[in-house]
């Protein structure tokens, strides 16, 4: 029998580690059929985790909201998340950790009688932004979509509530821009598909205050602005605001920093990728080398 291949992607699913290609959920599971699920999202850069209890702990946070349970601790997912990226062998990957309502006994529409699940799965690193988007500056379009509202999903905890940010990226592409940014009932930009949005205006870096998850990509950027120096302001930040904004940019899980140079057709600064947020994507990187953020990974055992 040939080695198992399992370069491309290794997932954990129903206690097995498995090829990506072979991952398979039961149809039936709610995560499936109701989005009923949370998850979270770690990176591994140079053969290690960043902030890999950051995002554990968020993960554990998130399925306490939605009265979900993995039925592992915190130490037990990052054994698991530790094996699926050693069997792939990936020294950059995109590590999701996910957990599922499952599913009630037949015929029950319970959900405290579904048995919930875990599942797992190491990917090579992504992207959100292509190389060509990441020097040029990203061009993105702010939808009048607006973001599901706080009240009626949490936007705090993680979750798979998509289609308006899908539907805003749709409308965006078809318009010719890279992303989307969706706006809460006030017009103000709240976040896009994936990621955390910031400006820089008379001396301060600004980010919306509430109605996006709060990133741990935007965590970070907020304690670099710190270290330099810089004053930070989080609160309401209205479309305007941006579109007029001397530097704009992003932050996620999928690429760290990244800049922006137009939103909604009209040019930030000067067109080019402004210097504080090349200052911050520098910082972003060299953080990765920095055993405060970084566990390594032993690929030998
Ligand atoms: N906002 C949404 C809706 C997200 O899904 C994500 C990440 O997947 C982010 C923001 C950025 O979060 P992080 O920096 O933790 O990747």
């Amino acid at each position: 029998m040939p080695a198992t291949d399992f370069s491309k992607g290794v997932a954990f699913i129903e206690d097995r580690y498995v090829p990506i290609a072979e991952a398979r959920i039961p149809i039936t599971d709610w995560g499936f059929l109701r989005s009923d699920a949370t998850y979270d999202v770690v990176t591994v850069w140079d053969g290690a985790f960043f902030r890999l209890d950051d995002h554990l702990e968020r993960f554990m946070q998130s399925c306490m909201r939605w009265r979900l349970d993995p039925g592992l601790t915190p130490e037990q997912v990052a054994s698991v998340l530790t094996k699926c990226v050693r069997l792939s062998g990936l020294r950059a990957a995109y590590v999701e950790m996910i957990c599922t309502r499952g599913q009630p006994p037949w015929g029950s529409r319970d959900p405290r009688q579904a048995v919930n699940q875990f599942y797992a799965f190491a990917v090579p690193y992504v992207w959100i932004a292509n190389a060509e988007q990441r020097e040029r500056g990203l061009h993105l379009m702010i939808s009048d979509v607006q973001r599901i509202p706080a009240a009626s999903v949490d936007p705090t905890a993680k979750n798979y509530h998509w289609n308006d940010l899908t539907m805003g990226l749709l409308n965006a592409l078809d318009a010719g821009a890279d992303s989307v940014l969706l706006v809460d009932a006030a017009g103000n930009v709240v976040e896009g598909p994936g990621f955390n949005v910031f400006c820089f205006n008379e001396g301060a870096i600004v980010t919306p205050k509430e109605g996006m998850l709060e990133g741990i990509s935007r965590r970070t950027v907020l304690e670099i602005a710190q270290r330099l120096g810089l004053k930070i302001e989080i609160r309401a930040v209205p479309a305007r605001e941006l579109r007029g904004a001397q530097e704009v940019f992003i932050s996620t899980s999928g690429g760290g920093v990244l800049p922006v140079t137009m939103v909604d057709n009209a040019v930030i600064g000067d067109g080019e990728p402004g210097p504080i947020t090349c200052r911050l994507v520098q910082t972003y990187w060299d953080l990765h080398a920095d055993p405060a953020y970084s566990l390594a990974i032993d690929y030998s055992v």
